[in-house]
């Protein structure tokens, strides 16, 4: 990996409860500061990956069994997940994962556990937060559990954000929202990107909203990168139309 690469995934095999092979050699790589987006069938492999990176696979009796995967130059297989949050990359769970019985003041607080730089750059962290999703502002008093989906996949990104993040392994973020919303969190997305210069790897089924926003995709099938390239070049492949875009 060189300066220019935040994340490499090098050829990982994963297998389930030591039967189920369920990543073949998949290999990708992240330029510091870029959006990434892995796209994918349901049950195509996105999720394993994620989790592979974050090291949360263990919950799910999943071994990464084969290859290699460096953040910032470092060899993190050996990391525990707060290890890996410490050092900068967060995970975005699908489904969004908020604590459904605190507020969103409150459960943007839990993303800054790791953190032992004080509480007043926690609170100019907060404004920041609330800064680019001012629903949140608004909504800060309310338990989380009774927001609008929108507002919980805004909340775990500001939580993730909340921790002061150099990179976020977003896992489809546009799940069951309208296309309104799914725009208006992506619109977020680049903008924290581009601000606050957070590289993003992006698991979607919403191909087309992803290649938008990505510069570069990666398709997985089975286990497998069985297309890579630009998202350009991607959106304007005759196949990714096809299978992936419904257009044919
Ligand atoms: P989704 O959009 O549903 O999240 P995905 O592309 O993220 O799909 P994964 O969730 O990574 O796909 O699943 C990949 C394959 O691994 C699927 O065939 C799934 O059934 C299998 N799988 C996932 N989790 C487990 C597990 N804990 N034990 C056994 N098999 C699993």
């Amino acid at each position: 990996a060189t300066d220019n690469t935040i994340l490499s995934v090098n050829n990982i095999e994963v297998i389930y409860d030591h039967v189920i092979l369920v990543l073949k050699g998949v290999s990708l790589t992240v330029p510091r500061g870029g959006i990434v987006a892995l796209l994918g069938a349901n049950g195509a492999g996105k999720t394993t990956t994620l989790k592979a990176i974050s090291n949360l696979l263990g919950a799910e009796r999943g071994d990464v069994t084969k290859g290699s995967i460096e953040f910032q130059g470092e060899e993190v297989q050996a990391l525990s997940p707060n290890d890996l949050v410490r050092r900068g990359c967060i995970q975005v769970m699908e489904g969004r994962h908020c604590f459904g019985h605190l507020s969103i003041e409150e459960n943007l607080l839990t993303g800054a556990y790791t953190r032992k730089d004080g509480s007043a750059a926690i609170k100019r962290d907060l404004e920041m937060v609330y800064d680019y999703f001012p629903r949140l502002r608004e909504r800060r008093q309310s338990q989380a559990g009774y927001t609008s989906g929108g507002e919980q996949q805004m909340c775990a990104i500001g939580r993730a954000m909340m921790a002061g993040p150099s990179m976020i392994l977003l896992d489809e973020p546009s799940m069951g929202l309208a296309p309104q919303l799914v725009e208006e969190i992506f619109e977020i997305v680049k903008q924290l990107n581009e601000k606050e210069g957070v590289s993003f790897l992006l698991a979607e089924q919403n191909t087309s909203v992803a290649l938008r926003y990505a510069s570069y995709g990666y398709i997985l099938e089975g286990g497998r990168v069985v297309m890579d390239g630009e998202a350009k070049e991607l959106s304007e492949n005759q196949d990714v139309k096809e299978f992936y875009l419904g257009v044919g």
